[in-house]
């Protein structure tokens, strides 16, 4: 930063002299040349060091390592029977999506990607309806290890967006809000946190259980986003790993 100074000085003392003999034609083209003299090597001392620097990036403080899932791999559920909660379903579709997609084919949707890695790696999975299929909140009532409902909300405000995790009990929190952090590591979407809440599902259960809005299909970009496989992908993922971390 000594340079930058030193020029500064320069471009003043430059600038003052020509203050003082502005009358002196010959002065205003010779400003003119220090300055883009100055302006160059500025410009240049700056490329160099930043934009065309060889020197290795700095690595970022926190680096996320995704668990992998892959069949193979040492990941274990060591046969934990994981209940999975398809929100919605058969004459009930829930929220309705811009695109035409139902909340419950989407929570479906997911559901299935959350279960192929879940068994893959050796929990048991259990779900509480059949694709297509209705299922009361009573009969949603199921007996494993760890519950996960999934839901997407839909706001009349189609500026509301975000994913939020709920619970009932105290013996259910850790569990929500690990979900929170792993859904967050993966979801651009707003983080809503985890919060109390007295959905049936939650408390008619005394074990770790969860519900999680994953996003607002009302909101344009929540909804493009849970439509696509990718994204579905990108949630089974997270869940799978909040299930994992959790348990570990
Ligand atoms: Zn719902």
């Amino acid at each position: 930063m000594d340079i930058i100074k030193k020029w500064m000085k320069h471009a003043l003392k430059a600038t003052t002299e020509f203050l003082k003999y502005r009358k002196s034609l010959y002065m205003i083209p010779l400003f003119f040349m220090i300055m883009a003299v100055l302006i160059v090597s500025v410009l240049y001392f700056l490329f160099q060091t930043d934009l065309f620097s060889d020197e290795p990036e700095e690595e970022a403080e926190y680096e996320s390592i995704a668990i992998d899932f892959d069949q193979g791999s040492d990941v274990s559920f060591n046969g934990e029977t994981i209940i999975i909660d398809p929100g919605h379903g058969g004459k009930d579709p829930g929220a309705s999506s811009v695109s035409g997609q139902t909340e419950a084919e989407i929570v479906y949707s997911i559901a299935e990607k959350t279960e192929d890695i879940l068994v893959s790696n050796g929990a048991n999975v259990e779900f509480t309806r059949a694709q297509d299929e209705f299922a009361s909140l009573d009969e949603r009532k199921a007996d494993g290890d760890l519950f996960i409902s999934l839901h997407s909300d839909a706001m009349e405000d189609p500026s509301i967006t975000g994913f939020t995790t709920f619970y009932t009990y105290d013996n259910q929190k850790e569990f929500a809000e690990m979900m929170n952090e792993s859904l967050d590591k993966y979801s651009d979407f707003r983080n809503r946190g985890t919060n109390q809440s007295n959905f049936q599902v939650t408390w008619q259960l005394d074990y770790p259980a969860t519900l999680i809005e994953l996003g607002y299909l009302s909101n344009e970009i929540d909804e493009r986003m849970m439509s696509s496989e990718d994204y579905q992908d990108l949630m089974a993922q997270a869940i799978a790993e909040g299930i994992y971390n959790y348990l570990n």
